[in-house]
């Protein structure tokens, strides 16, 4: 184990405040990078080992050499940080900019550094594909080619951030490899008090946002499990490329099953099944009344469903994923707990 400090970006977000703990439970020193001060997270500060190991420093993706002193000593890069919003006001500026610039900015900085062996990219399965075919199996060769500014722009954004960072290693002496991870939707309890994207999901799913059950398939990974494959990309000598990393697909007339009976009363969840053919086609309809790019990825999900190829993420790291339904009631309960569910 390294005795330097492995550097997560992004750290306060649900997916790298778990890399945090993960790191931190397995004996690393850590240093997160952060926005605001470092008091206002005590969420990280009170992780055990935090107070020991942990360091908080602060850089933005937008400002250059940002992530000099935070990567700085450092021998491993986990790379989390970058925007994730469906709804936004102008992609550019909100999520193209900082997701490219600040992947080349933190790659910058780890040449600067010196001392860097490996980076660990937190791209996702949006740079695999926006509109899945159902009788393709997709693997890591697999790139998404059809998003843009106007066709689900933060699908974009990953793609040309994670593009950006392989065309950074091809083309500067880096001295450092990438390996990049592409998760599906991450699922699980949250150990900060906001509500990310994914997770708004399963909220807005049983707080009557969506009055219909669509005929749509998710493919979920549990946020504990997706902190693991980043320490483990980081540690396996052998690791290299992209990994896949689905563990299960659920259809949302299952999960709306399994919320129903797992004792979760009083919400409004989808009461009409239009998961048919003629539901399809009214949903599609429906589909323009809705924010223009939730529409666009209602219309690019519908009907379809996501095969992934996981081979080589078993192979590499002997992985087994948390069951599917285990993280959705333990995303529902912590939905509770911080108070972003309401019964009716
Ligand atoms: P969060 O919104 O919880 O975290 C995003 C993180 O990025 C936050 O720490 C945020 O900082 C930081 N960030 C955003 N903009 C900037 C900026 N300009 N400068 C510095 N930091 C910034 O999202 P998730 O944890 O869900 O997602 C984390 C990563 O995982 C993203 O790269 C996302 O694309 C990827 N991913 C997520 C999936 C999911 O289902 N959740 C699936 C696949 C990939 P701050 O707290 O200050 O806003």
């Amino acid at each position: 184990m390294t005795e330097k400090p492995v550097c997560v970006t992004g750290a306060s977000g649900f997916i790298a405040s778990h890399i945090v703990r993960e790191l931190l439970g397995e004996g690393y020193r850590v240093r997160g990078t952060v926005r605001k001060n470092p008091e206002s997270y005590p969420y990280l500060l009170s992780l055990p080992g935090a107070a020991e190991r942990l360091e908080l420093v602060n850089a933005d993706l937008l400002a250059k050499g940002s992530f000099d002193h935070a990567v700085a000593e450092c021998e491993y890069v986990i790379h989390t940080a970058s925007p994730f919003e469906i709804s936004i006001s102008d992609p550019q500026s909100d999520l193209v900019d900082p997701a490219v610039n600040g992947t080349e900015s933190v790659l910058e900085s780890c040449i600067k550094a010196g001392s860097v062996k490996r980076v660990v990219l937190t791209s996702s399965i949006a740079a695999i594909t926006d509109e899945p075919e159902n009788d393709k199996i997709y693997t890591e060769n697999d790139w998404n080619t059809m998003s843009s500014l106007s066709r689900n722009p933060y699908y974009y954004s990953k793609t040309l951030a994670e593009r950006a960072a392989w065309d950074f290693i091809m083309h500067k002496r880096t001295g450092f490899d990438l390996v990049a991870i592409n998760p599906p939707l991450v699922l699980g309890p949250s150990l900060s008090p906001a509500l990310n994207t994914s997770k708004q999901m399963i909220r807005d799913i049983m707080m009557g946002e969506y009055p219909a059950i669509m005929d749509m398939n998710w493919g979920f990974t549990d946020v504990r499990d997706v902190a693991k494959i980043h320490r483990l990309a980081m540690e396996t000598k052998r690791a290299e490329g992209r990994y896949l990393c689905t563990g299960d697909t659920i259809h949302m007339r299952d999960l709306v099953a399994l919320i129903k009976s797992s004792g979760f009363t009083g919400y409004r969840l989808p009461n009409v099944d239009l998961s048919g053919k003629t539901g399809s086609a009214l949903i599609t309809l429906l589909s323009f009344t809705k924010p223009r790019n939730v529409g666009k990825y209602i219309r690019t999900q519908i009907g379809r469903t996501m095969n992934c190829d996981i081979t080589k993420l078993q192979s590499d790291f002997s992985f087994a994923f948390m069951p599917v339904k285990t993280s959705i009631i333990e995303t529902i309960e912590d939905l509770v707990r911080w108070g972003h569910l309401k019964t009716a």
